[in-house]
């Protein structure tokens, strides 16, 4: 029996504001049968508090402190287990403000050396940023790390607006340097959370409906993955890949069934 269940949201438990048929049968299931769950989210901008808000008003047993994770909580721990201490952040002050156990350099200077750069989505961003994170890529050896491999993120009525990603692109335009991706599919994102639990591999598995970072990320991994028909890959998307999910339902609600069958 699994243990932890790796839930993403948009697409997977709700489409825009409508839970997915089934949803809270199969939450009451996971409760009933002691199997934990959390929600992890690509997007670092903003607080988690909207995503609780969410899916607790779904009437889905949840708790803000327990079951929600984006980004920021594995950039954190990324940079504490490399030693990475004096950084350039591109983020939205919402994210900077976590960040208070490193020392953030406020603007290029030629004798400052940094450890890395640090993007990510970002609502705020200024041309100011963008020249001082090139500036210290071009001239030091700092690493650089993105939160998220996003290029485009999902807004109302199936529109987008730029993500990190694109970001990024535009970095590497500029500078040559590539930079490391930590959101869905970097494996160490779940990493993370076996070592936050204390989990083997097989304990894991990871439910979406994205194949290219909820089904890789898992397949990158080494754990098992079910994806979801719910939202944006459908099936006959599958063959445009070399890698595959370990299940395919069609909803949310057949999970408790592949459960008892795994
Ligand atoms: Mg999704």
């Amino acid at each position: 029996m699994k243990k932890l269940i790796i839930f993403d949201m948009d697409g997977t438990i709700y489409l825009g504001k409508d839970l997915i048929d089934g949803a809270l049968e199969t939450f009451n299931y996971l409760n009933k049968n002691k199997i934990e769950y959390v929600f992890f989210t690509n997007n670092s901008s903003h607080s988690l508090e909207s995503y609780y808000t969410k899916i607790n008003n779904f009437g889905i047993k949840c708790s803000l402190e327990k079951n929600f994770y984006s980004t920021t909580e594995v950039l954190i721990s990324y940079l504490k287990k490399n030693n990475i201490k004096d950084i350039y952040v591109i983020a939205n002050k919402f994210l900077r403000d976590k960040l208070t156990d490193f020392n953030l350099i406020k603007t290029y200077q030629k004798d400052i050396k940094i450890d890395a750069v640090v993007a990510a989505f970002t609502t705020e961003l200024v041309y100011d940023e963008l020249r001082n994170a090139a500036l210290f890529l071009e001239t030091t050896n700092a690493k650089f790390i993105a939160t998220n491999r996003d290029y485009r993120c999902p807004i109302e009525d199936g529109l987008y607006i730029p993500d990190c990603g694109g970001m990024c692109e535009w970095l590497r335009l500029t500078t040559g340097k590539v930079a490391h991706d930590l959101g869905k599919p970097d494996p160490e994102i779940i990493n993370y959370f076996l070592d936050k639990y204390n989990l083997k591999k097989e304990d894991i598995l990871v439910v979406g409906d994205r194949i290219y970072t909820d089904i890789l990320v898992a397949v990158n991994a080494n754990v098992d993955s079910v994806m979801v028909l719910s939202g944006e890959t459908k099936l006959e998307d599958l063959k445009k890949y070399d890698y595959s999910p370990t299940y395919i339902i069609s909803s949310i609600k057949e999970l408790p069934d592949l459960l008892k069958k795994i």
